[in-house]
């Protein structure tokens, strides 16, 4: 049993002008692809064979670096492409609206402090909007770590994260990363956000 790439839940081109096709082509067909084929060598013949991507990436500091990095690619990138969706972007609504009023004071800080939790991320990582003891909180990972790793600095439940590796922006932003972050918003999935917090409460 290994793991396998899920087709994008959109077409490649669906997220233009914000994340042009050519990256999402190479970002989904080469770099999501290589952490899944990798993982599935790095478990081949070992205990983890068999198991959850949930269950790998929550004892990610005990497990082999190479399963850390792969896992964590894989689960991050699944739930990366699932957080986005064309004609998107706009404002939450209901009760993830209400909750990112009480905890950010506004959609538009919530905004600045996700951005600037990618920003000052050096080199490659995550940036999260999670859910930990039931609040909003923003934080941010190195490399394919994530908030449900027993390793992450900030632990808790994902509701949607924003991919910072320069691979994920370089060929349409350059080192711009603040005016991918900018466009990043306007992909956002709210609906999926939203059904993710409901969960997660
Ligand atoms: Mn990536």
């Amino acid at each position: 049993m290994s793991f396998t790439l899920a087709p994008l839940p959109y077409a490649y081109e669906a997220l233009e002008p914000h994340i042009d096709a050519t990256t999402m082509q190479i970002h989904h067909g080469k770099h999501h692809q290589a952490y899944v084929d990798n993982l599935n060598k790095a478990i081949a013949g070992t205990e983890h064979e068999g198991k959850s991507i949930e269950e790998l990436v929550k004892h990610a500091g005990t497990i082999s670096p190479a399963v850390r990095t792969n896992g964590g690619g894989h689960w991050n990138h699944t739930f990366f492409w699932e957080s986005l969706a064309p004609n998107a972007g706009g404002n939450p609504t209901g009760a993830l609206a209400d909750a990112i009023d009480t905890a950010f004071g506004s959609l538009e800080t919530l905004k600045e402090k996700f951005n600037a939790a990618g920003m000052t991320r050096f080199g490659s990582g995550w940036a999260w909007l999670i859910v930990k003891d039931g609040k909003l909180e923003v934080s941010s990972t190195p490399n394919q770590d994530n908030p449900l790793m027993d390793v992450a600095e900030v632990k808790g439940t994902p509701i949607l994260g924003a991919d910072v590796w320069e691979h994920a922006y370089y060929l349409k932003y350059q080192n711009k990363r603040a005016d991918y972050l900018a466009a990043f918003w306007n992909t956002v999935s709210w609906s999926k956000v939203a059904e993710r917090f409901e969960n997660a409460k």
